[in-house]
């Protein structure tokens, strides 16, 4: 590393090794040394973002950094972890100070609010890529996981759909600075908010559950897949939010659209009395989209006719995958 690079990371990163419990070490020596709580699993997970193909390249460096760690800890809440750890692999096209502030910002005030230190990472130079690694703690055979779905158990989703989709063309559209329920929609796709308290609340309770990062119709047909069961969705019962119908969202963006981040989950019939109190600790509405069946594949209902969904999902930057 040059000289330059341990100046950046002293100048931008090494402040955020906040006073998360269980940091021995954080960043400055060769590995980071961290102390797990006693009779906790670790859950880890990485994800990356590269310029362009998950984040427009315009969009704004604090959304950036937000994002680059958002998505990580909805990774997390899908696993009913609560996170505490991140390490942080950037590589940057050059060395550009008002983007790294941004970047740096973005990323540290969703850290602290999550209570989330930064122990390590790597620098880089090389075309704009983000790749985040996270640490949480998860009770011990208490996680969330995708194979544990039966036939009767109900499907939920947390907060709304397709908000990311429709804001995405909104930012493409514009015009620029975007307002009113255009900016809001935007937002969610920037700015994604981690279900990580609802996860953490559906731990121990949910059969099974997925972050929606591909699209509902995807994320759950992979969620079905581990579980060896289908589902019917009620298509008229997905959450839309005010300014998604004001700017004439489409049931296809709440199917296939991605990066909404919201938890898709399944719930026993015998614990949706107890729905309340978890979405009053979750800090979020959850609402009942739908139930799964023992004949595998995603089935659609509106309005009395049933129809086959797709297990298609929506690129962003580059078509349908
Ligand atoms: P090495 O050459 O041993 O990999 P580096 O010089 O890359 O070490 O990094 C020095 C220290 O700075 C390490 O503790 C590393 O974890 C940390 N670090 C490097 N880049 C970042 C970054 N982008 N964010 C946070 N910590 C970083
Ligand atoms: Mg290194």
């Amino acid at each position: 590393m040059s000289g330059g690079e341990a100046e950046l990371i002293r100048t931008y990163f090494r402040g955020m090794t906040a006073s998360q419990e269980g940091v021995v070490l954080g960043v400055g020596d060769d590995a980071a040394l961290l102390r797990p709580r006693p009779q906790r699993w670790l859950a880890a997970s990485c994800d990356t973002l590269i310029g362009g193909v998950h984040f427009p390249e315009d969009a704004p460096p604090e959304a950036v950094g937000h994002r680059g760690l958002a998505v990580n800890l909805s990774d997390m809440s899908a696993m009913g972890a609560a996170p505490a750890w991140a390490l942080l692999s950037l590589t940057l096209p050059e060395e550009d100070p008002a983007w790294l502030d941004g970047f740096s910002r973005g990323f540290a005030a969703l850290a602290d609010g999550h209570g989330v230190a930064l122990v390590g990472g790597d620098t880089t130079r090389g075309s704009l890529s983000i790749t985040v690694t996270v640490l949480g703690h998860v009770a011990e055979h208490g996680a969330l996981c995708r194979g544990g779905a039966r036939p009767g158990d109900g499907i939920w989703v947390t907060g709304t759909l397709g908000d990311a989709a429709r804001g995405l063309e909104c930012w493409r559209t514009g015009p620029h600075p975007l307002t009113g329920d255009a900016a809001w929609l935007a937002g969610r796709l920037l700015r994604p908010e981690p279900r990580v308290a609802a996860g953490r609340a559906l731990a121990g309770t949910a059969t099974a559950a997925i972050d929606l990062s591909d699209g509902l119709a995807l994320d759950l047909s992979r969620l079905l897949g581990e579980s060896g069961a289908g589902a019917t969705l009620d298509l008229d019962a997905l959450p839309a939010s005010d300014a998604f119908r004001a700017a004439d969202g489409e049931v296809r963006h709440m199917l296939h659209g991605g990066d909404d981040y919201e938890l898709c989950f399944t719930l026993p019939p015998a614990a949706e009395g107890g729905i309340g109190e978890i979405q009053r600790s979750a800090g979020v509405a959850m609402t009942r989209i739908g139930t799964v069946d023992a004949e595998p594949g995603l089935r659609g209902r509106a309005g009395g006719a049933v129809r086959t969904v797709e297990p298609r999902g929506y690129d962003h930057f580059g078509g349908t995958r």
